[in-house]
């Protein structure tokens, strides 16, 4: 991989300051781990000239209780977050998917605000300026053709972090900081379906924390098929959380990654409520999950492939949790 293009580094003392600092350098990136960022620096596919460290900033870095939520710091590695019992406990579907993402000592450096916020990707588009120069570019950067549809005039990139359908599931919400102030935004309105502005960030905007609300009776997990199981991004990721009293089935939600420019919280699961699950309740979930799983050719694995194990993922940890649930 080419060595990292030369750029202003900033260290900001405050959230405040990484905001103006952001807001005074236009095309500015910040920095979390760089585990994301930096590859695609070096690949050319991102040219700041400024590079923000959030890295010094203890405030972002905290895990917190308050009034029936749990605040987790963008900056929390997750590393942290995976092995925080509070986490483990009321998310786990979180946990499991904060320790899924890539290798030990990655998970060490790369943060959580940088896994909400990480590019895309698309087999296309993560390689080096000399491929992507002998295959003449793409849409999503350097030529007005999407390699993948060719008469598309969107870019399909796949968003493939682990964690946003775990928080998607438990109902997690952001703090947002920007010069115009903060604001609060359901993390299912953060994400567009576009491969080239998937994020509903503003100019200079910085991601504070995630605010998940510490709900009782809802089990959860997350499970995920990738090509390398030491060390991979999802071909499909699929968060459940489940809500179980006696013999029926009280709360439902899915949400899938890797399968389209945007996380998917898969919709009309409320029908379920109130039945037991049996072979109707899973046929219709199955349903669900296939009218919501549209990938598209971004990775090496095939589009039929990933779109017939999402709904056998789903099912499974479904059972799963439905058997482990207590009522
Ligand atoms: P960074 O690289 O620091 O930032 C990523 C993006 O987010 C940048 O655009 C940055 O400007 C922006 N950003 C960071 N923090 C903030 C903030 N607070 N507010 C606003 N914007 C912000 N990801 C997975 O989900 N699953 C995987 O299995 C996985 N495997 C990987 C394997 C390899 C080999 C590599 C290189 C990467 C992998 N990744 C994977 C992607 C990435 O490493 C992780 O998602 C990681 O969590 C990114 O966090 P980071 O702090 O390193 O992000
Ligand atoms: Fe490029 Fe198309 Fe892939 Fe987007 S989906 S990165 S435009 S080839």
């Amino acid at each position: 991989m080419p060595t990292l293009p030369d750029f202003q580094l900033l260290r900001p003392a405050t959230v405040q300051e990484a905001v103006r600092l952001c807001a005074l350098h236009p095309g500015s990136r910040f920095l979390g781990g760089g585990t994301d960022l930096l590859p695609n620096l070096r690949r050319g596919l991102v040219t700041p000239g400024a590079v923000i460290d959030l890295g010094t900033l203890d405030d972002l870095a905290r895990i917190q209780e308050e009034e029936g939520v749990l605040q987790l710091g963008a900056g929390v590695p997750l590393a942290k977050l995976a092995a925080d019992p509070r986490v483990q406990g009321w998310f786990p579907a979180v946990a499991q998917a904060a320790s899924g993402v890539a290798g030990p000592t990655h998970r060490v450096t790369a943060t959580l605000g940088g896994s909400l916020c990480q590019d895309t990707r698309c087999r296309f588009f993560n390689q080096s300026e000399a491929w992507r120069r002998a295959n003449e570019f793409c849409l999503k950067l350097g030529s007005d053709t999407c390699r993948v549809a060719s008469r598309s005039s969107r870019c399909y990139a796949a968003f493939s972090g682990d964690l946003a359908p775990a928080l998607m599931v438990h109902r997690a919400e952001l703090e947002l900081l920007g010069p115009a102030g903060s604001r609060r935004l359901p993390l299912s309105a953060f994400y567009r379906d576009d491969g080239r502005a998937w994020l509903a960030l503003e100019p200079a905007e910085l991601l504070v924390a995630v605010r998940v609300p510490l709900e009782t009776g809802w089990a959860s997990a997350y499970e995920k098929i990738r090509m390398r199981a030491s060390l991979d991004f999802p071909l499909v990721g699929v968060a459940v959380a489940l809500r179980r009293q006696g013999a029926l089935l009280r709360g439902l939600r899915v949400a899938l990654t890797g399968v389209a420019s945007r996380p998917v919280a898969i919709p009309g699961l409320e029908e379920l409520e109130g039945r037991p699950l049996e072979a109707a309740a899973l046929a219709l979930l199955a349903a669900q999950v296939g009218v919501g799983t549209h990938p598209m050719g971004t990775t090496l694995a095939e589009v039929p492939y990933r779109r017939r194990v999402a709904p056998i993922l789903a099912k499974r940890l479904v059972e799963r949790l439905w058997a482990g649930a207590t009522s």
